[in-house]
């Protein structure tokens, strides 16, 4: 039979120990790489140019734009960053169960007969028990529950960044998608990025503003109210007075023209649509080819 104890009480001099025992947060690297993929679609995409935007030809599309080219790689973007997402959460998770078992483990300890030579057969014995923060840890932390890992959304992070690389799966599929609120708020972590997969809403985005009755040029979205109209369209909107209705129908909201910023996301639908354009318009002159052939 043994003679060390199974389990025995923290010692007070081990507290520091114990308080240097903590999960590393990283959760700025996983920021930096939400970063660093924005980037790589923003310029994979070449958000920053909408001056394509206006033309109705497709001749001045730079080649990079094939959707051919592009598709495989905006499909493992999405895919690697929806793993980002998880694992980020995952991380945080860890770091938030750390803490929550110490706290814990410290607490069951402190009620633990002190350990001294006198109690120590007892503890050996198992007349008196102490916590084991390792079995602590396995039975209350969250990380391997699947029913947390479901039912709990992915963290929303950057905003605006992160919105983006979210609803890019959307807009890849149909820029004219409407994105359901759950994407923006954060999907399900177990969300597949497959065309199958995605939950769709009905009804489709305008790619044109209400105002101009042209394609967007420069979006700009009413904080507002969320509606969106070209710059060019809802400054000479405003022109006369500083201060009006949105010129949205049945919207009665007064709005400004500081209440308006750049929509990225409507570019990137936008973008997405020229691209899906092209590629029409380049299997149209295949087959006519074909048929010219013949
Ligand atoms: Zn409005």
């Amino acid at each position: 039979m043994s003679i060390i104890p199974e389990s025995a009480p923290m010692h007070p001099d081990s507290s520091k120990a114990f308080h240097s025992l903590r999960a590393v947060d990283v959760q700025d690297y996983y920021k930096s790489c939400i970063n660093q993929f924005y980037q790589c679609i923003y310029d994979l995409l070449n958000l920053n140019d909408t001056s394509d935007l206006e033309d109705e030809s497709e001749s001045n599309i730079p080649t990079y734009l094939h959707y051919e080219v592009l598709d495989p790689i905006v499909r493992s973007t999405c895919e690697s960053y929806l793993k980002l997402l998880t694992q980020m959460k995952q991380s945080k998770q860890l770091t938030d169960d750390t803490a929550r078992v110490k706290k814990e483990y410290k607490l069951l300890s402190d009620q633990c007969e002190t350990f001294t030579l006198d109690t120590w057969d007892k503890y050996v014995s198992k007349e008196l028990t102490a916590p084991k923060l390792s079995e602590l840890f396995n039975d209350r932390s969250q990380l391997n529950n699947p029913n947390t890992q479901t039912a709990n959304a992915l963290p929303t992070i950057e905003l605006e960044k992160d919105k983006l690389l979210r609803v890019l799966p959307y807009l890849w599929q149909n820029p004219a998608n409407v994105i359901p609120d759950e994407v923006i708020r954060g999907a399900p972590i177990n969300q597949s990025n497959t065309d199958d997969d995605l939950k769709i809403e009905g009804g489709v985005i305008e790619l044109t503003c209400p105002i101009t009755c042209k394609t967007y040029r420069r979006p700009m979205i009413s904080k507002k109210c969320g509606h969106v109209f070209d710059e060019q369209g809802i400054k000479s909107y405003l022109e006369t007075q500083g201060e009006r209705d949105c010129p949205q129908a049945a919207c009665s909201q007064k709005v400004k023209l500081s209440d308006f910023s750049l929509d990225k996301i409507m570019i990137l639908r936008c973008k997405i649509n020229k691209i899906k354009q092209l590629r029409v318009k380049e299997d149209n002159d295949k087959l006519n080819q074909e048929l010219d052939i013949l």
